[in-house]
């Protein structure tokens, strides 16, 4: 499934990107629930954490140690870490994201 966060992923519509590595992109939220609001994406399209397989713990674990150093390049003293799993759990996006609120 393509959706748009694969679409800034490939370059094909644009974003504030804040960081980017082999795993993840970070990008600003369009619509910010506080002063600092990134998404933190795995370029892998998985769905939701519903989707995960045994294999994506390295993946997960990773987007956590991201979510560490961009606390840090923000200078925040302390944030919010959440997924949205799956509609029904308030996921718009189908496509797996960390949202980094501080
Ligand atoms: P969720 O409800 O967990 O799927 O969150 C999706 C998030 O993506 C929302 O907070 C939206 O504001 C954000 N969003 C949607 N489209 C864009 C976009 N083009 N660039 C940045 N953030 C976006």
């Amino acid at each position: 499934m393509t959706t748009i966060f694969t679409k800034i992923i490939n370059r094909d519509i644009p974003a504030k990107i804040e960081f980017e590595d082999d795993i993840c992109v970070v990008i600003h939220d369009i619509h910010p629930k506080g002063p600092v609001h990134l998404l933190i994406i795995p370029k892998k399209p998985i769905v939701s954490i519903i989707e995960l397989d045994d294999n994506d713990q390295m993946l997960i674990g990773h987007l956590f140690v991201v979510a560490r150093e961009m606390g840090k390049k923000f200078n925040l003293e302390g944030y919010k870490l959440s997924f949205n799993v799956g509609e029904k759990g308030g996921q718009e996006v189908p496509h797996l994201h960390l949202h980094l609120i501080g």
